[in-house]
């Protein structure tokens, strides 16, 4: 675990010994995962700990360095949970919920919080559009969390009714983080939220630093957001 230590250190991080045993078995489980979830593409464990586990810290770092972190967060299309785990093994006082569509992934992401040993983590198994109209899920989060779910339009669509107001949501994105922001602009209106700020993530040993999107939700979502399923993505607000 050399990389995640490594890099943790640089993000000034003082990962204990018990958070890196968490993250060793973490990773333990991906692989033992991987041939029946497809969970992650990438197989080298240096990969894994700067993708998986130290972009998600410097994530945190940066969304600390906008203010203190509330205390509950959602992760949606959390996959095999990403960025909301890491998250949560740092900050362990977080009450963390991840949504994912996939069943198997979902049983998946059971699984592995069981074995982690981590409380307060809800696994929902279903689609955020069906779930975002919960009650006990709708406006009731600081801060939602999606990497590689959907472009930012429909993500937005996704994510905001989750968010009381004055919430966050932070998204990792590729090199068409600024575009997918200025085709967001009625998701946004719609849905509430204004972008605060878009910038690179330093995360130790990337080779192209993903760019973090952040959006702040300023008034509360229409009930009719999120449309159904499959529409936000296929049909995004323009
Ligand atoms: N966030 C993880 C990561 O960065 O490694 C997983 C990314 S994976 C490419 C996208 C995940 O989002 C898949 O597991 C998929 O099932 C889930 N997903 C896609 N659309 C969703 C939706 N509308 N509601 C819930 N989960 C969704």
């Amino acid at each position: 675990m050399d990389t995640l230590a490594r890099g943790a250190k640089w993000l000034r991080f003082e990962l204990t010994q018990g958070q890196l045993e968490t993250f060793r078995r973490y990773l333990e489980e991906l692989e033992a995962a991987r041939p029946r979830l497809r969970l992650t593409a990438l197989t080298e464990p240096e990969s894994v700990q700067r993708r998986h586990f130290l972009e998600p810290l410097a994530l945190l770092v940066a969304l600390e360095m906008m203010g203190p972190l509330g205390g509950t967060a959602i992760d949606v299309g959390s996959g095999a949970g990403f960025p909301g785990l890491p998250v949560k093994i740092v900050r362990p006082g977080l009450k963390l919920t991840l949504v994912e569509a996939h069943g198997r992934r979902a049983a998946f992401l059971e699984h592995l919080v069981g074995r982690l040993g981590l409380e307060d983590v809800t696994v929902v198994n279903g689609r955020a559009e069906d779930v975002a109209r919960e009650p006990r899920h709708r406006e009731a989060y600081d801060l939602a969390l999606a990497r590689a779910v959907a472009p930012l339009p429909a993500l937005v669509e996704l994510t905001l009714p989750f968010l009381r107001v004055g919430g966050l949501l932070a998204a990792p994105k590729g090199s068409r983080a600024r575009r997918e922001v200025s085709e967001a602009a009625a998701a946004l209106r719609a849905c509430g939220g204004v972008v605060e700020s878009v910038r690179p993530l330093d995360v130790p040993g990337a080779e192209t630093p993903p760019t973090l999107v952040v959006v702040r939700k300023t008034s509360n979502t229409p009930d009719r957001f999120p449309r159904r399923s499959g529409i936000p993505a296929k049909r995004s607000l323009r």
